[in-house]
Order: structure tokens, then sequence, then C-alpha cells
């Protein structure tokens, strides 16, 4: 017999390879794939050949920029062991923005994942947020 709850999670996870696999083909039409191409502009801070950083449009403090992967990755959960050093190098740049930014001392980094998890631009990225205290547990 199956776990309790082992259902529950075991039949969403096929729908979502498939998003997966249909979302890592060339088509980002998000809002973000757009600024990679450099179709609409962007406050951009840093790039490289990997990935990009640029100021959040709404900023939630003094320091408020979005690191974001080059390839498409739609959300976190659905990112593979194949993207084990991009995830890495996402959060080396996060530390290397910090520092740029003259935040090295505190900041907040946050992944919100999915529609329940507050993500609403569905190419994953990396909230670096600083220049002010924080208050735990966020909202
Ligand atoms: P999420 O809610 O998905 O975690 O974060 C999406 C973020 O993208 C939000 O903080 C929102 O303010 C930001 N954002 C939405 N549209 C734009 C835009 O056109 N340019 C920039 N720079 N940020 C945006």
């Amino acid at each position: 017999m199956l776990p309790h709850g082992s259902q529950m999670t075991r039949s969403p996870w096929l729908p979502w390879k498939k998003l997966k696999k249909k979302s890592m083909s060339d088509t980002n039409d998000t809002l973000f794939g757009k600024i990679i191409r450099k179709e609409i502009p962007a406050d951009i801070v840093y790039e490289d050949d990997l990935c990009l950083a640029f100021r959040d449009i709404q900023p939630v403090a003094p320091v408020h920029v979005l690191i974001i992967p080059k390839q498409y990755i739609p959300q976190l959960s659905l990112a593979g062991e194949e993207d084990q050093a991009l995830l890495g190098h996402l959060l080396l740049t996060v530390k290397k923005v910090a520092e740029q930014l003259g935040i090295a001392e505190g900041y907040r980094v946050v992944i919100n994942n999915g529609e329940k998890g507050g993500q609403t631009v569905f190419h994953m990225h990396v909230h670096l947020i600083g220049d002010r205290p924080m208050q735990w547990p966020p909202g």
C-alpha cells in the first residue's frame, strides 16, 4: 500500500514533466525572455554568458535586483540535475552583485516558486533585496 499522501505528490508530476520538456524549447515569450533578448529595456547591473541581473521595476527595498538564467527554466521546481551548475552560478552571482551594489553585509535572497509560492513571471528568477532592515517571517 502506498504511504499516505503518495498519490497527491505523484499525480501532478507527470504533466509537470511534460511542461518542462515543452518549456525547454527555444520559445521563451515571457517578459524576462524579452529582457534577455533586449527587446524591452531593463536597468541591467550585471551580465555574463549564463545570467542577467537587473533592477526590479517595483522595488520593495532600496536595492531589489532580479538574477535570471539566460536558459529558460520556468520555475525552480522544474529544474533538474542537469541544471546544478547553473543554479550554483545564480547564487554566486547574487553574492557578486550584492558586493557590487555595496550590500554585502546583509541582504535577503528569495525565490518564489509557482503561483502558490507568489511567482508571477514564469521564467525562474532570484530576488536580491537589501539596504533596509528585514522582518521575519515574510508575508
Ligand atoms: P515574482 O513575483 O515572479 O517572484 O517576481 C516577478 C518580479 O518581476 C516582481 O517583483 C515584479 O515587480 C518584477 N517585474 C515585473 N515586470 C517587470 C518588468 O517589466 N521589468 C522589471 N525590471 N521587473 C519586472
